[in-house]
């Protein structure tokens, strides 16, 4: 991609949202580091469900460790993967307390020495907490940032490598936050609304949906909420029926079948 579509691209996210923030609530770094480490494989809908439950009890490391990991387990039950979560977060929360003096680590190392804390994590909580440029790359930016010709990768690593080196620095802090929720709401993973869309002319995805297919799919979902997404992306087997030679109406294998014999026969 030219580097002047680059630019424009990040214009128009910029203009069309310029102050963006994580939808993930938090009050404090440490809130915020539990939430995006919640947020792995679950949304941030079933996260925000769960801490607006747990931080007005326990918002704190040692508030966090006093709860146990089977005290946690009941608040983090709207969460994917709950149980290790639950485990992570007392772990979490002892290194904070042991090593940390209780306070969130400003550096990718400590961070990412955490339990359940990556590299994603760790980009998160430097972008937001500590005003690094670092650019995490989840599931919605990896897929925008291949799709519009961002930055092409075959791994969140190397999507997230190409962001930092092509982004233009005046957009770098925000380039998150702007294609996560860019990815959430417009070029979502299944018929994305690029009819719709603000970059569209810029965007060089060649599959790009039309009006008419997207009506069809906003109809389908509304008349079989959450059933089309399985249809369109898993394959489907074969019918059995269209393997069948269509040599003569089809019977039933029960009238078919011949009666036992009995002892008197
Ligand atoms: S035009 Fe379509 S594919 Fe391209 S960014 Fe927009 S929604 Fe995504």
């Amino acid at each position: 991609m030219h580097a002047a579509t680059r630019r424009a691209i990040f214009r128009r996210l910029a203009a069309a949202n310029p102050e963006p923030k994580t939808e993930l609530e938090h009050s404090s770094p440490f809130e915020l580091l539990v939430a995006v480490m919640l947020s792995a494989h679950t949304t941030d809908k079933s996260v925000n469900a769960a801490t607006r439950k747990l931080f007005p009890v326990a918002n704190t490391p040692e508030a966090i460790l006093a709860l146990g990991e089977e005290g946690v387990k009941p608040y983090l039950r709207s969460v994917g993967l709950y149980n290790a979560k639950s485990k992570n977060l007392i772990g979490l929360c002892r290194m904070l307390v042991e090593l940390h003096g209780g306070k969130v680590p400003a550096d990718r190392e400590s961070l990412e020495a955490l339990p359940g804390v990556g590299r994603k994590t760790a980009n998160v909580v430097l972008n937001i907490i500590f005003g690094e440029t670092e650019i995490a790359v989840d599931t919605h930016i990896f897929r925008v940032a291949n799709r519009t010709g961002l930055a092409p990768g075959k791994t969140p690593r190397a999507v997230e490598d190409a962001l930092t080196a092509s982004t233009p620095e005046e957009f770098k802090h925000n380039a998150h936050h702007w294609l996560i929720l860019h990815g959430r709401y417009v070029c979502t993973a299944r018929a994305p609304n690029c009819p719709n869309c603000l970059i569209r002319d810029l965007c060089e995805y060649p599959e790009k949906t039309a009006a008419e297919k997207l009506k069809e799919e906003r109809r389908s979902q509304r008349a079989f909420p959450g059933a089309s997404k399985t249809r369109t992306f898993l394959p489907q087997p074969p019918r059995r029926d269209s393997r069948r030679p269509r040599k003569g109406p089809l019977r039933s294998p029960l009238r078919t079948r011949k009666p036992h014999k009995t002892a008197a026969e």
